[in-house]
């Protein structure tokens, strides 16, 4: 399948946000359009009227964008396809495998549990497939609107070699006939789907395992109407790290929720690449790199487990290696007030190396523009024995220098005789409260001397 030239797409229904299982779906499918040269189509599945939501629309698409996985031309709606449907439809209905439903959930239901109770996989009864034109008209006079089910044909046998889970074999016995329009007129979801799937020229259709068992369907609808078919790849799905489905439990986020947190596209990008692929690559990816690495051929077949640990280290990642434009935008909400240039870029420089999140450059950033920061008990004794004319000369070294730590360490161990902890910790706490922290080389020159002079002057014995 790698020597093909594929047309993919994503089809989210816009019910909801993009989150991190149907991400990885458009991830994967924007890599292998890119790596064979072919198209990455997206479709928005909304005929369902009313779980379908315009602001959803909008924020999958946001989201895809700030992920980089970006498509080629115009997306489709399916809302605006109606007479694409209809004419799918009209040729089916001239077949004779089409008859009108007027079974209410309720008489589903019934039948459901009448099945199960008595052993059977509960699937549609065919209650209407025989429905005489008395009956018929009864409905229709009580003023009922008829759902449209496609007729299956018993005795065929379904068959589609899965680029995950290899060889499948389906009996139509087992398929009972199944709702493609609805009584509203709309198209319903196995419907639509398969009938974009040809009319879009879509070669490969990789989706979540929980589509397989609706694949027999689509195959049959396409069959019916002669359209070529696409190749089928059911990744296997995300579960938690205790190994039940993905949800807020476990640590499920939406895309837009890990963005709020000041999550990365890289790390997020990264992490799915691995999710249900196996890959030897342990260094940070951009889209090229995984665009040339993906191989289909490691899909796994066992779910995935999301780890947010193992985002955290794709994160710290992607954090590292910003270049400082973009690290100045990403840490721009958390930025202390910086006096000039030099003051700003020595600030981002700074706190890269200990920034996961933006909280942690927060942090910092209190540290350095706000009050000179207390000492608990403990710590102050160990300032304290810096001893006499420590810090003092520190201080004398801050008001000459201004913001050099070189001269300022220098003159703390030319009073004190102090070396190696015993001189940078008892500075470093003076100057931070913290005893581990951002290099203070490039630290202090994002801070006023004048703050500096006063941090270190107050230990001054
Ligand atoms: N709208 C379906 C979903 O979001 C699409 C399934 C498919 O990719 O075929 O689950
Ligand atoms: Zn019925």
């Amino acid at each position: 399948m790698s020597a093909a030239v594929h047309v993919t797409r994503f089809a989210p229904s816009p019910s909801g946000e993009l989150h991190l299982g149907n991400a990885r779906t458009a991830l994967f499918n924007f890599l292998l359009a890119r790596q064979t040269g072919g198209q990455f189509l997206l479709r928005i599945e909304d005929t369902d009227r009313e779980r379908s939501k315009a602001e959803f629309v909008d924020a999958l698409q946001r989201d895809l964008e700030w992920l980089g996985l970006t498509w080629d031309g115009a997306p489709v709606h399916q809302s605006a396809r109606a007479t694409i449907y209809d004419a799918a439809f009209a040729q089916l209905a001239e077949l004779g495998r089409v008859y009108p439903c007027y079974c209410t959930a309720q008489d589903l239901e019934f039948s459901r549990r009448a099945q199960l109770a008595s052993g059977r996989a509960p699937r549609y009864a065919g209650t209407c497939r025989l429905l005489t034109n008395e009956r018929r008209s009864a409905h229709e006079a009580a003023g009922r609107k008829p759902g449209w089910r496609f007729q299956v044909q018993a005795g065929e046998r379904i068959e589609f070699e899965d680029v995950v889970h290899g060889k499948q074999v389906f009996a139509s016995e087992d398929i009972g006939d199944f709702v493609i329009r609805r009584a509203d007129g709309t198209a319903a979801f196995f419907f639509s789907n398969a009938v974009d799937d040809a009319e879009m020229g879509i070669t490969l259709v990789l989706r979540g395992e929980d589509h397989l068992a609706n694949t027999p369907r689509q195959l049959m609808l396409l069959r019916a109407l002669q359209c070529s078919v696409p190749a089928y790849a059911h990744v296997a799905l995300i579960n938690g790290i205790d190994g039940t489905p993905l949800s807020k439990r476990n640590g499920a986020r939406s895309i837009a929720q890990l963005r709020d947190e000041g999550y990365l596209p890289e790390a997020i990008n990264n992490l799915l690449f691995r999710l249900g692929h196996a890959s030897a690559e342990g260094e940070l990816m951009d889209l090229a790199a995984m665009t040339r690495k993906l191989d289909a051929r490691h899909f796994g077949r066992a779910p995935a487990r999301f780890d947010s640990i193992q985002l955290l280290s794709w994160q710290k990642q992607a954090a590292h290696g910003l270049s400082p434009a973009r690290l100045q935008a990403w840490l721009s909400g958390v930025a202390p007030p910086l006096g000039d240039a030099v003051q700003r870029d020595a600030w981002y420089k700074a706190v890269q190396a200990n920034t996961v999140l933006p909280r942690d450059a927060a942090v910092w950033a209190s540290v350095l523009a706000g009050p000179a920061p207390a000492l608990e008990e403990q710590t102050l004794q160990q300032v304290r024995a810096a001893g006499v004319g420590f810090f003092a000369a520190a201080a004398g070294a801050a008001r000459q220098q201004g913001a050099n730590w070189q001269s300022i360490c220098k003159a703390a161990q030319t009073a004190s005789g102090a070396k190696g902890a015993a001189l940078y910790r008892p500075l470093r706490l003076a100057l931070t409260g913290h005893e581990h922290g951002p290099e203070l080389g490039t630290f202090l020159l994002a801070m006023a001397p004048a703050i500096i002079e006063e941090r270190l002057q107050r230990f001054a014995i």
